[in-house]
């Protein structure tokens, strides 16, 4: 009872944007980091470590006046495969959005091979999404060498 309380007023907080959630905490900065949040002038608000009943920690990010399209949806799902968004007009939510993973992922992570063309050269890196054990990982298209989720950096 208590919990639902919190929740619905949490979301409508939220006048016009999008609010994402189920976002494991340990990748909170990530999906930050990988939607260009932190070079926006839009309002953010975000938080981490919260309890939620099937995912352990999660961390949810509220952004004002923004609206996401689904190829850029899709690019947290290396980080973040069962985030959620909704999308808030006038305080009510008009959508909800699920996080696919995506076939292929361009220029967003680094390759985990230190002598890969795309760490030597001006050249965005490319992969192919691997998913295994819902595990996913990505298959560099230049040296093919697999970057998992441990080796995953994101710049
Ligand atoms: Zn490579």
């Amino acid at each position: 009872m208590m919990k639902q309380e919190k929740k619905r007023l949490s979301v409508s907080a939220l006048q016009n944007g999008t609010v994402i959630d189920h976002i494991p905490s340990k990748h909170l900065f990530k999906v930050i980091s990988i939607l260009g949040l932190n070079k926006i002038s839009n309002q953010i608000t975000f938080g981490g470590n919260l309890n939620s009943e099937t995912q352990g920690k999660k961390a949810i990010i509220k952004v004002s006046e923004l609206f996401f399209e689904q190829d850029d949806i899709n690019k947290i799902a290396l980080v973040a495969p069962d985030a959620t968004l909704n999308i808030i007009k006038d305080y009510e939510v008009v959508e909800k959005k699920v996080v696919q993973v995506p076939q292929s992922i361009k220029g967003i992570a680094k390759c985990v091979n230190p002598k890969c063309i795309t760490n030597h050269e001006d050249i965005p890196t490319k992969f192919n999404v691997v998913t295994n054990n819902d595990e996913i990982s990505l298959k560099c298209h230049y040296c093919e060498k697999i970057t998992d989720q441990e080796h995953l950096y994101i710049p």
